[in-house]
């Protein structure tokens, strides 16, 4: 046998493959997002902070709970890594997959960025992409993946032996080391898989592979999200660059990405009800 696939098929194997695929959390069972609210509170703000993530570095920033900010690329196509923690609390973080379960492999407006177990919140909301018109290419590709973990220097020692420290996950690492005064290799715990923004990527139609291309974002894209709840984040512009050839190395073109946070007018947010966290008791059975 070739493969572990080479098995001969039962008489009804076509009847088993036949059965209808389930959307595991339809849409729609998700808690309604305030679309309205948050579209009449974007006319209101006004940028208060900007920090520019230098090619083939990370950085970090704060948004407190109520605020927009905004990635936006400058200069050139660049994709960039995300983590988010909750900034009072660094075991509240960011869940890359969960995110994908409740709403789809690639992330866009009206979506939200959920916090891991126990807490399993939205952290953000996304309210504004300037790549919204991409949809899904001819290679079943989309921007802004939740697939990715990140690249890391481990998986790049495993495949090619060498040492590389400019991959996400170490851009990341030494951008909350920074940001909390903490050692490195304690902040890269808490580093996480991303949301690959900007980033075109999806899987081949034959072995399912996960694959990416270059990214179609130019300067002056931006994504926009909504703070649900206080945020520290951190941004790898990843040194794939646009991520259409290779990663993990200091070959192909590389630029900065811009993040900025913006306030809205107070007001319009009166009365709205910011998430808590999870209310399961966490006992377990017990
Ligand atoms: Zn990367």
């Amino acid at each position: 046998m070739d493969s572990i696939f080479d098995m001969p098929a039962p008489a009804d194997a076509e009847e088993r493959r036949g059965k209808p695929p389930v959307v595991v959390y339809p849409n729609g069972t998700l808690p309604p997002v305030d679309m309205d609210v948050l579209r009449a509170a974007r006319q209101t703000m006004t940028k208060i902070a900007e920090i520019i993530v230098p090619a083939r570095e990370g950085g970090s920033f704060r948004v407190p709970k109520g605020h927009f900010f905004r990635i936006v690329s400058v200069e050139g196509a660049q994709v960039g890594d995300l983590n988010l923690w909750n900034a009072a609390d660094l075991s509240e973080r960011f869940f890359s997959g969960k995110t994908r379960a409740l709403h789809a492999t690639h992330v866009g407006v009206g979506d939200r960025l959920w916090s891991t177990l126990p807490y399993l919140r939205p952290m953000a909301t996304i309210t504004h992409d300037t790549l919204g018109w991409y949809g899904w290419d001819a290679d079943g590709a989309g921007v802004h993946d939740v697939i990715g973990t990140r690249c890391d220097p481990y998986t790049n020692r495993l495949l090619n032996g060498d040492d590389y420290h400019r991959c996400c996950h170490s851009n990341l690492s030494r951008a909350l080391a920074k940001e909390m005064n903490i050692p490195v290799q304690e902040a890269e715990f808490h580093v996480h898989d991303v949301l690959n923004v900007f980033m075109c990527t999806g899987f081949t139609r034959d072995t399912h592979q996960y694959f990416m291309k270059a990214s179609p974002v130019r300067p002056g894209d931006f994504l926009e999200f909504f703070a649900e709840i206080d945020l520290l984040g951190a941004l790898s512009a990843c040194p794939g660059g646009d991520c259409g050839s290779e990663h993990s190395s200091d070959t192909v073109p590389c630029y900065p990405l811009l993040v900025e946070i913006w306030r809205p007018e107070p007001e319009t947010l009166a009365g709205r009800a910011f998430p808590e966290r999870n209310a399961y008791p966490r006992t377990h059975g017990l």
